[in-house]
């Protein structure tokens, strides 16, 4: 119980701080303002510090006695979103939010690293305060400058914890063995015609109906080609052609967003969707490139560390605040990059408001997602525990 009282004890000032960062919310890998606040929360603590190169990253090493690594992280980044939640610390910066909640995780780990900060830890931690995790790979960026092995030897596991505004009642955990996110990739669709006058199309090759063709070509190849146990989404987000109506454009082009859950199922969207739009388009005469762009990929929890953070999960706020997910989430994850290198375990927590429906909610990514503070000191209490009973493990 002692890390979640001191936790409680200190709720305050990790509310204050997690306040000042959603007021001045940055995108992006170079957050400088949110970057000084966390150096500021870490002020005076027994931490070897380095900040990033190429990305206003923080990393902080506590070493205590002889024992294992283990890796907490924290993203620092909001979204553009321009806030619509009246909330009093609300964004001051229109087109600017933490509509994601990264607020509240770099809160929580520096309330972290305070309470282990306190005492002994058998072993020492890295906290990886990182930016840019909306699009931009920022944990892969800190990987590349070393994060992974700023205590001179590779952790042993690495945690994420990650809020959520809906879905999960206030202060539920709930993580899962194996897939835990997606992996996000992006197709970009290029299609190459003839323009002319629209009255007569056979005098030109209009790109835009074997544009449509190939929209719905991709939602017949996640039915046909992928197994539906394990399954693929396929999106697209933008589609645009043309100026007028009697006018035949040269060039359609179109993004998709495609999700995965297996590195088999990845590999073969790789392959398969730039060869169905290269048909589509050679069949009538056309030609298309379609760019399969790798961007993260799935996070995959550790079995053996997962049953670690569920066994923490009970042990510390009881079996009745956590929850194995049925299912693994569609969204995307940057973690994924550590998780790819250290075995550990994502975890999501449940922050909606009280008197708010959790089913109804607004979501994440939301102008009117709301994060309820009660749940930051049972955050910072569960990065704290788990870094402590994992290196306790050896
Ligand atoms: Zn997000
Ligand atoms: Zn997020």
């Amino acid at each position: 119980m002692r890390v979640r009282d001191e936790a409680a004890r200190i709720a305050g000032e990790i509310a204050e701080l997690r306040h000042a960062i959603h007021r001045e919310p940055e995108i992006g890998l170079d957050l400088p303002k949110t970057q000084a606040k966390v150096l500021a929360a870490l002020d005076g603590l027994p931490l070897e510090i380095s900040t990033g190169r190429g990305l206003s990253s923080v990393t902080a090493v506590l070493r205590g006695g002889p024992g294992p690594v283990v890796l907490l992280r924290g993203d620092m980044d909001a979204l553009p979103v321009t806030e619509e939640t009246h909330l009093p610390y609300g964004s001051a910066i229109p087109g600017a939010m933490h509509a994601c909640g990264h607020d509240l995780h770099t809160a929580m780990l520096a309330g972290a690293a305070r309470l282990l900060s306190a005492g002994t830890v058998p072993g020492t931690v890295i906290f990886m305060f990182q930016p840019g995790e909306e699009g931009y790979a920022g944990a892969r960026h800190m990987i590349n400058e070393g994060v992974l092995d700023a205590a001179g030897e590779r952790p042993v596991a690495a945690f994420g914890l990650h809020v959520t505004s809906q879905r999960l009642p206030c202060g539920t955990f709930s993580t899962r063995p194996g897939a835990m996110l997606a992996a996000a990739d992006q197709i970009t669709v290029t299609v190459h015609g003839r323009g002319g006058h629209a009255s007569v199309p056979h005098h030109a090759a209009d790109p835009i109906p074997v544009a449509c063709e190939m929209v719905t070509a991709l939602q017949a190849l996640v039915t046909r080609k992928f197994d539906v146990f394990d399954p693929v989404v396929i999106t697209v987000g933008s589609f645009h052609a043309g100026t007028t109506d009697n006018v035949i454009p040269d060039e359609a082009t179109f993004l998709a967003t495609a999700r995965s859950f297996s590195q088999e199922s990845r590999s073969r969207l790789a392959e398969l969707v730039p060869r169905l739009i290269g048909d589509i388009a050679r069949g009538h005469g056309l030609a298309a490139e379609a760019v399969y762009a790798a961007e993260y990929p799935v996070t995959v929890n550790d079995a053996a560390e997962t049953a670690f953070a569920a066994e923490t999960i009970a042990a510390v706020f009881g079996a009745e605040r956590g929850e194995r997910a049925e299912f693994p989430i569609t969204g995307a994850e940057d973690f994924s990059f550590v998780l790819e290198q250290v075995p550990g375990a994502f975890v999501m927590l449940g922050a909606c408001p009280p008197g708010t429906d959790p089913l109804t909610a607004p979501t994440n990514h939301s102008a009117h997602a709301v994060f309820d503070d009660a749940a930051l000191a049972d955050g910072t209490a569960l990065y704290a525990e788990l870094a402590l009973r994992r290196l306790a493990q050896g």
